[in-house]
């Protein structure tokens, strides 16, 4: 499986991810900014949300 992690400190809220993922695991917090708001267990490890992400917010490792 692979887990997502987002460095949050560095989102602008631009919600691009949550707009890109297939999964549908990405979107955004009541604080603008994006977060796992779906099963995490779900994610394919596709990387679009790296590939999205104008300013290098996520990794995705497989566990
Ligand atoms: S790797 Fe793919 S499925 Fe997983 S969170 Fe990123 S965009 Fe979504
Ligand atoms: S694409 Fe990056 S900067 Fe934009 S909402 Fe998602 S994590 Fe934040």
């Amino acid at each position: 499986m692979f887990m997502v992690t987002i460095d949050r400190d560095k989102c602008d809220g631009c919600a691009a991810c949550a707009d890109a993922c297939p999964a549908g695991i990405l979107g955004m917090l009541d604080d603008g900014k994006a977060d796992v708001t779906g099963e995490a267990y779900d994610c394919m490890g596709c990387e679009t949300c790296v590939a999205t992400c104008p300013n290098e917010c996520y990794t995705v490792t497989e566990v």
